[in-house]
C-alpha cells in the first residue's frame, strides 16, 4: 500500500512540474483511498498546456515501470510479470519488484479512461478543443464519460464488481460537475461587470448601528454593506455572513464599524464578471466596487449579485433547450 502511495504519487508531482513549466502553482496534492489529485490553481486555456499537464502523470508510470522492467530484466530471469497472483510470494524482491510494475501499467491504463476526472479526460478534452473550442471539448468530453461511467456501474453491477461501480458513479457525478464549472467560467468571461453592477445601494456609516444593515437584510433586502467614514471615504464592508452572525447571536447595542471587514477592492468598468469573482472566491470578498475611468464609484457588485446572475443565465439556458 505504501509503495502504492508513493507510486500516486510521484504520479501527481508528474503534473504539479509539467503545470509550473506552464507558470500555473499546485494548491496541494490530495490522496484518497481511489487515487489522488493535483489541484492546481487554473487550468491553462491553451489545449496543449492541458494535454502536457494531463500526460505527465501517466508519463511518469511509464517511467517507473520501464525503469523497474530494466532492472528487473537485467538481475532476475523470468520476465517482467508477477509469476502468479499470490499474494505469498510478495515477499522475494523479485516479485514484489513485478507487482510494482504491473501496479504502475494499471495505473496508466486506469488514468487514461477519457473520463473526467481521470486525466484521459483532460486528455480527450484538451484535444477535442483544438479542434472544436473549449466550451464544445468539455461539454463531448463530459458526456462521453458520462456514458463510460453508465458502463462502468452496469459492468460493476453485472459482474459483482463493487469498486467498479462505485468509480463509475464517482465519474458520473464529476464529469458533471466538470461540464457545469467551464460553462460557468465562459459565461462568466464573457459578461462585463457593467452589466450587473448595482447603482443603488445602501451605505452605512461608521458610526450607524449595526441594527440598520441587519433590519435591512431580515426584512429581504441587500445583504452586503459598504461602510463609510464622515467624509464619505470608505473603510470596511460588512459581509452577509457577518449580519448572519449578528443576528444569531443578538448583538446589540454596536455600531457598523465595530462590525466590519477591511476586505475590499473597486475594479475598473470594463473588467469582466469572471475577474470580479475571482476576486470573491481567492480573497473572500463580499463586495467589489465598480469604478469608471476617473476613478468616481458608479456601483457595487455583491455575491448575491454574481450569484443570482448565474441561476438567470442558466435557468434560461436551460428554458431555451427544452423545446428542441
Ligand atoms: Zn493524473
Amino acid at each position: 500500500m505504501l509503495v502504492l502511495f508513493f507510486c500516486v504519487v510521484l504520479h501527481e508531482y508528474g503534473h504539479a512540474i509539467m503545470a509550473r513549466k506552464y507558470g500555473v502553482k499546485t494548491k496541494d496534492i490530495i490522496l484518497s483511498p481511489i487515487g489522488g489529485v493535483a489541484r492546481l490553481e487554473s487550468i491553462p486555456e491553451e489545449p496543449y498546456k492541458e494535454l502536457f499537464i494531463a500526460l505527465a502523470g501517466p508519463l511518469v508510470n511509464v517511467i517507473i515501470a520501464v525503469t523497474l522492467s530494466i532492472i528487473t530484466l537485467s538481475i532476475y530471469s523470468g520476465g517482467i510479470f508477477p509469476s502468479s497472483e499470490s499474494l505469498e510470494l510478495l515477499k522475494y524482491p523479485s516479485e514484489f519488484i513485478r507487482f510494482v510494475i504491473v501496479m504502475n501499467i494499471a495505473l496508466f491504463v486506469f488514468n487514461l479512461v477519457p473520463a473526467f476526472p481521470m486525466d484521459g479526460g483532460r486528455v480527450l478534452r484538451s484535444l477535442l478543443a483544438i479542434k472544436i473550442g473549449r466550451s464544445k471539448a468539455t461539454r463531448t468530453a463530459s458526456l462521453i464519460g458520462r456514458i463510460l461511467a453508465i458502463g462502468f456501474i452496469v459492468f460493476g453491477l453485472l459482474n459483482s464488481h463493487i469498486l467498479l461501480t462505485i468509480i463509475g458513479v464517482f465519474i458520473y457525478v464529476t464529469a458533471g460537475s466538470e461540464n457545469k464549472s467551464v460553462m460557468i467560467t465562459e459565461v462568466l468571461s464573457n459578461t462585463k461587470a457593467m452589466e450587473i453592477v448595482n447603482p443603488n445601494y445602501t451605505i452605512i456609516d461608521v458610526d450607524d448601528p449595526i441594527e440598520l444593515p441587519m433590519n435591512i437584510y431580515l426584512r429581504g433586502g441587500e445583504k452586503n454593506f459598504l461602510v463609510t467614514d464622515h467624509t464619505g471615504a470608505i473603510v470596511g464592508v460588512i459581509p452577509e455572513l457577518f449580519l448572519i452572525d449578528a443576528i444569531k447571536n443578538k448583538v446589540k447595542g454596536l455600531v457598523a464599524g465595530q462590525r466590519m471587514s477591511d476586505k475590499y477592492t473597486s475594479l475598473p468598468e470594463d473588467s469582466t464578471l469572471m475577474e470580479v469573482y475571482k476576486l470573491m472566491s481567492s480573497q473572500g470578498m463580499a463586495i467589489i466596487g465598480i469604478v469608471n475611468q476617473e476613478g468616481e464609484r458608479i456601483g457595487i457588485i455583491d455575491r448575491e449579485g454574481v450569484s443570482r446572475f448565474l441561476e438567470i443565465r442558466f435557468s434560461n439556458s436551460k428554458a431555451k433547450k427544452s423545446p428542441a
